[in-house]
């Protein structure tokens, strides 16, 4: 018998999309859950992966990531945010942007610290504070159109707040921060001592011509920030686990200490293949926000066809419904009896809330999937 063990981490079980995709698998059921592409990552990402490895690359990389990706990841912060990062003190390459959010929390947050999120929030923020023995201090986003309120943000602030974790493009919700909102929060944070954590891993993915506010665009705040991305959402090849933070010198020395006993080097050919493909193809990036576009729209607009309403989707690749017409079953009930009885996987929002508003009936489809598997999930929702 092994000792008891109490558990550090007591609130959290199997996250939400590992027991959806699971019971997707169970029932056959087209799943339009968890949030990965089911097609390839470009062919010239594939080829220099496989020309890496094959060429000896094989061997730890150096802690803080490839050279060649850390000046990659550096010019496409300038070209697309005209900041100017160094490459050996500001930018290190992380085994996804899980473990960058992960380094984050761990290199700021002591215990009795607070942190604010915004729920509905992803769900690895909170237990990355639990771990480093701080408090997650939840602010709910509007439940009707999920834009912040910077008046709750406000008086959440207090002497013990040692971090604001921000989301944009936001998953579960595809809000998208505008010019004005990342202004508030400069105003908010100007007189205190708080970090900025902002996860941007769907920065790529911005519709309607909006363009994407990364916290790296304001002097302000990009000097208290850590900005997260992650090479799984913009090149299609979530599995691979690789992702990135851009930080100030003093805060990246910190987030180094930690990424080091993390996982000390992230995958070396795979850094090398982000490296070329980048400097080769800098038009992946921009041509990716058309490319969901398109699938966003059609989706939708075969959505409205059935008794599921669409919700916006301003950014990431993220469908919310209505299915109020539907059902009055709560959102994980109504989710497994949707993949069990009707063969659709959803994904429910509760999870993702300290306190779900009362009586919201909505889930969230991904439509980052090949268009047979969309219009199989479609199929069957009209059916419903
Ligand atoms: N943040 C958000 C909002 C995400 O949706 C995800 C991936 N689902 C991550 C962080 C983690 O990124 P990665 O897979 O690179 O660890």
């Amino acid at each position: 018998m092994p000792p008891p063990i109490a558990s550090k981490l007591p609130k959290v079980g199997t996250t939400i999309f590992t027991v959806m995709s699971q019971l997707a698998a169970e029932h056959k059921a087209v799943n339009l859950g968890q949030g990965f592409p089911d097609y390839m990552p470009p062919a010239p990402l594939v080829e220099a992966l496989a020309r890496a490895m094959a060429e000896g690359k094989n061997q730890y990389a150096p802690m803080t990531g490839l050279p060649a990706l850390r000046q990659a990841i550096a010019a496409k912060v300038k070209r697309c945010y005209g900041r100017d990062v160094n490459v050996d003190t500001e930018v290190t390459v992380t085994s996804g942007g899980t473990e960058a959010i992960f380094d984050a929390v761990q290199a700021v947050v002591r215990p009795g610290d607070e942190v604010i999120v915004l729920d509905p929030a992803y769900d690895c923020y909170e237990p990355a504070v639990d771990l480093a023995g701080g408090r997650t201090i939840h602010v709910p986003l509007d439940p009707q159109d999920f834009g912040v309120d910077w008046d709750r943000v406000k008086a959440a602030l207090t002497k013990r707040t040692r971090a604001v974790m921000i989301n944009t493009p936001h998953n579960p919700c595809g809000a998208i921060f505008s010019k004005w909102d990342m202004e508030q929060l400069a105003a908010l944070l100007e007189p205190t001592g708080a970090f900025l954590i902002s996860d941007e891993v769907y920065e790529h993915i911005v519709y309607d011509g909006r363009r994407h506010e990364s916290v790296l665009r304001f002097p302000a705040l990009a000097d208290r920030a850590f900005a997260v991305s992650s090479f799984g959402k913009t090149y299609h090849c979530t599995g691979w686990k690789v992702g990135y933070c851009v930080a100030p010198p003093a805060l990246s020395a910190e987030f180094r200490k930690v990424h080091q006993f993390v996982t000390f080097a992230t995958s070396t050919p795979a850094q090398a293949a982000f490296a070329e493909m980048m400097a080769k193809h800098p038009e992946h990036d921009e041509g990716l926000s058309a490319f969901y576009q398109s699938k966003r729209d059609a989706f939708a607009e075969k959505l409205r066809g059935t008794r599921f309403r669409p919700l916006p989707v301003p950014g990431g690749y993220f469908q919310l419904v209505d299915y109020s017409a539907v059902s009055d079953l709560d959102d994980l009930a109504f989710c497994r009896w949707l993949t069990i009885e009707k063969g659709v996987t959803a994904i429910p929002l509760s999870p993702f809330y300290e306190a779900p508003p009362k009586g919201q009936r909505l889930a969230r489809l991904c439509f980052a999937k090949a268009d047979a598997t969309l219009v199989a999930g479609i199929e069957r929702l009209g059916r419903i």
